[in-house]
């Protein structure tokens, strides 16, 4: 980075100060896997242990309707944090609620409703994990926690034409909100992958938020809730 650009950098970080943050997790497990799903697997005493660092630094947990309001006003007294859970793993529900319900802390899932389904396989673990039905209406019960959508396949959506985009998408949220009797109005693009037909479809389809599988801090003036920036919560 030139002088120039580092300066650059740091007035608009001057003049956009930090909103807050969402984190990507998908699951919680008690212990690790050895192989490369490891990354996406975190113990529920680090889940709890970085929540409590949070709140002891004066950042505040909100649902991701609170945190799009943030957003869109650019004004936040307290930095915010969003807790998002991808693909809707078993654990979600069995290992990660009790917790964010002991903590009263709001959480999204992002639910792939093929799994749920059984009509489309998590491969990377061969064999599923995915929640149920029954599992994924409890959690809705719940006011702290929103269900969100996260196509039908978890396909790499800038991969598919847009007969293909719009089935993923729309089938993904019309099958959540029959399941669960309201309309569902997030969305998380799997593997964070997409292009300007994605973008399209999504807007098209009526969500208020799609967030994105990486980006960073939430910066005020970063008012584009359908490419919302997350960072990942990764253990050491
Ligand atoms: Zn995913």
């Amino acid at each position: 980075m030139s002088t120039l650009q580092y300066f650059c950098r740091k007035l608009h970080n001057l003049t956009h100060p930090v909103l807050g943050r969402i984190f990507m997790l998908h699951r919680v497990v008690e212990h690790r896997s050895e192989d490369a799903n490891r990354e996406l697997e975190v113990t529920p005493q680090f889940l709890e242990q970085t929540i409590n660092d949070y709140c002891n630094q004066g950042y505040r947990f909100v649902s991701i309707d609170k945190a799009c309001a943030i957003i869109a006003n650019g004004r936040s007294n307290r930095p915010f944090v969003c807790l998002t859970f991808d693909d809707g793993y078993r654990d979600t529900c069995d290992l990660a609620y009790p917790l964010l319900k002991k903590l009263d802390i709001p959480f999204v899932v992002y639910v792939t409703t093929g799994f749920a389904d059984d009509t489309a396989s998590m491969w990377w673990y061969g064999k599923t994990e995915a929640m149920n039905w029954e599992q994924i209406k409890a959690l809705d019960n719940d006011p702290l926690c929103t269900i969100g959508a996260h196509t039908v396949s978890h396909p790499r959506l800038s991969t598919l034409a847009e007969e293909e985009t719009r089935k993923e998408i729309v089938d993904s949220k019309r099958r959540l909100e029959e399941m669960l009797g309201h309309s569902v109005n997030h969305f998380s693009y799997p593997h964070g992958d997409y292009n300007t037909t994605t973008l399209q479809v999504v807007n098209e389809a009526g969500f208020t938020s799609a967030l994105k599988a990486w980006g960073g801090n939430i910066r005020k003036g970063d008012a584009n809730l359908l490419e919302l920036p997350r960072i990942e919560l990764n253990e050491p």
